[in-house]
């Protein structure tokens, strides 16, 4: 009944076909669609289960098995764009020839209307450290097992509420890490200030870990902190805690709607905050300042930097 729908949408049903080499399995797909490009392609691999699902129109076909022999974790993706053909191509643990390519799992070779497979939403998030307080450590995860995140709960917000709700044992997609910052932005590096809002405190995490641990030529590292109100203030303790064990860094607090109690410093990022505190270890140090935060408060701050002659290469902003 879907083929005979699309065929009326002008598209024929999409099949699959699969071989291999001593070291790969490639799983062929003709979409039998002109528009098909990488964006159509979803795969997601856990343990021995394989799910592939391709984007056509209103539809999703699917490609899900359960592999008759283990595969490394990589695998790569091609799409010949003019003929509608997708290769993913899979690489085996071990060279032994497959019989087959695995048993059929939940709506294999078939097409379904998307509603049916639940929406995918999307939403970058910074990992942190399991604490302030640890050594950097190189990013390799503990046993493959652990990945920490520290993410606020937006009760109106579309992704959030639905991350609040999963139960152990229900899955996440975790893509590739994504970023621009580099590690050599600290080399040589002596004065390190830190401008985070919010949740754009996040990226500082791993930040303060290596920089504490790893450049010896670090004299100052400085955390203005911007948040609405005190109970806003992620890892309050900790980063007093902090600052009380390593003499270089210190930090300071700014909260934009403060209650009657607050005797700290309040506002928006402004020209007399950043003059106060900006105030490097020596005129000629080397200095890179990390901003993070709302979107305006990020603009805003980079344009308060710029006018206070900091060059592109001294500023490194995290935005989307
Ligand atoms: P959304 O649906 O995006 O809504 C967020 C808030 O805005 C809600 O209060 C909602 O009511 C309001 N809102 C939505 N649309 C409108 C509108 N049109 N007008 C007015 N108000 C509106 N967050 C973290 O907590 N931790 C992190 O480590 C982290 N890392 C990030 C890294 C990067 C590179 C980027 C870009 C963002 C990061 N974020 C992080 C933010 C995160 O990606 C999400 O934006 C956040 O979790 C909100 O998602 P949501 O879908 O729940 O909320
Ligand atoms: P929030 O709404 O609680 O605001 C925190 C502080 O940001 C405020 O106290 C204020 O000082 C400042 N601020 C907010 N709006 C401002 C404006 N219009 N002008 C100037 N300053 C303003 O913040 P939140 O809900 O925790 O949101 C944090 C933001 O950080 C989100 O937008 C998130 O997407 C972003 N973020 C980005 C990254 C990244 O790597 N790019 C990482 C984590 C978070």
């Amino acid at each position: 009944q879907v083929a005979d729908t699309l065929a009326k949408e002008g598209c024929s049903s999409p099949s699959y076909d699969w071989f291999q080499t001593d070291s790969s399995v490639t799983i062929v797909i003709y979409t039998k669609q002109k528009d098909i490009n990488l964006d159509s392609v979803i795969v997601d691999h856990q343990d021995d289960s394989f799910r592939a699902e391709i984007l056509i129109k209103d539809y999703s076909y699917i490609i899900h098995v359960e592999l008759s022999h283990e595969i490394e974790e990589d695998f790569s993706v091609r799409v010949v764009e003019n003929v509608g053909k997708i290769e993913i191509v899979l690489k085996k643990k071990e060279n032994a020839s497959w019989k087959r390519l695995g048993h059929p799992l939940e709506n294999h070779n078939s097409l379904i209307l998307r509603k049916d497979t639940g929406t995918e939403i999307v939403k970058p998030y910074t990992p942190v450290s399991d604490s302030l307080l640890s050594e950097f450590k190189e990013p390799v995860l503990l046993n493959n097992k652990y990945i920490y995140f520290l993410i606020k709960i937006y009760p109106a917000g579309l992704f959030t509420p639905e991350l609040d709700q999963l139960q152990i044992g229900d899955f996440v997609s975790v893509s590739n890490p994504e970023g621009s910052f580099k590690i050599s932005q600290f080399q040589e590096l002596e004065d390190l200030f830190l401008l985070a809002a919010g949740t754009g405190f996040t990226p500082m995490v791993k930040i303060l870990n290596y920089a504490l641990t790893n450049i010896p030529s670090l004299r100052k590292v400085k955390l203005m902190f911007f948040n609405k109100t005190e109970d806003d203030i992620i890892w309050r303790s900790q980063l007093e805690k902090l600052a009380f064990k390593d003499k270089r860094f210190d930090v300071e607090f700014v909260l934009s709607a403060p209650t009657s109690e607050w005797n700290g410093k309040w506002g928006h990022i402004s020209p007399a905050l950043l003059s106060e505190f900006l105030k490097r270890s020596s005129d000629k140090s080397k200095v890179l300042i990390c901003i993070c935060g709302p979107t305006p408060f990020t603009e805003q701050g980079i344009r308060l930097l710029r006018d206070r002659n900091f060059s592109k290469e001294e500023i490194h902003s995290f935005t989307a």
